[in-house]
């Protein structure tokens, strides 16, 4: 029996993730016809699940029920960077999407000197689950734009230790 099926959808995601800061994280696997990034559930006959939520619920360790969305603040479809990602009901989505109007797209935060190498709570969350994920350190140090002996510091606990990371492991 092939065991290709049962590996962790969030293993197989990290296959396709190219972290590349605070840039767009272009999804490099299937797309749909909409631009969305496609992964298996993990069953053969579960269907295809949206990348980008896939991405949400193993980045913040939440599972998604059927009225969340997980909208982009790029306006890129294809783009699975977690910090692009923000979690709105279908109405809020559609009101983003109103928003966006015809092709006027918002403003992309973009990495500036002032903001790099700066960490917070959540971003410690996230290299750790990212780190869960198969990331090397080096790939968290560009991602996160911080040094890779920082990102070792974190991952070992010599920094931001009060920072509670247990449940991100199961
Ligand atoms: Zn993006």
């Amino acid at each position: 029996m092939s065991q290709k099926s049962c590996i962790p959808v969030r293993l197989r995601l990290a296959k396709y993730l190219h972290p590349s800061g605070d840039q767009c994280w272009e999804w490099t696997g299937a797309k749909n016809e909409h631009g969305y990034g496609v992964i298996g559930r993990g069953k053969r006959g579960r269907g295809n699940t949206k990348d980008h939520r896939v991405a949400y619920e193993t980045f913040y360790d939440v599972k998604l029920d059927s009225s969340s969305h997980v909208l982009h603040r790029c306006d890129n479809p294809g783009c699975v960077n977690p910090l692009h990602l923000w979690l709105g009901n279908h109405r809020e989505n559609m009101n983003d999407m109103l928003s966006k109007g015809r092709g006027s797209k918002p403003p992309v935060r973009r990495g500036t000197a002032n903001n790099k190498a700066k960490l917070d709570e959540n971003k410690i969350r996230l290299i750790f689950q990212l780190r869960h994920t198969g990331l090397t350190t080096y790939q968290l140090a560009e991602l996160f734009c911080v040094s890779r002996v920082a990102i070792c510091c974190v991952l070992n606990r010599t920094t931001w230790r009060h920072v509670d990371v247990t449940n991100h492991f199961c």
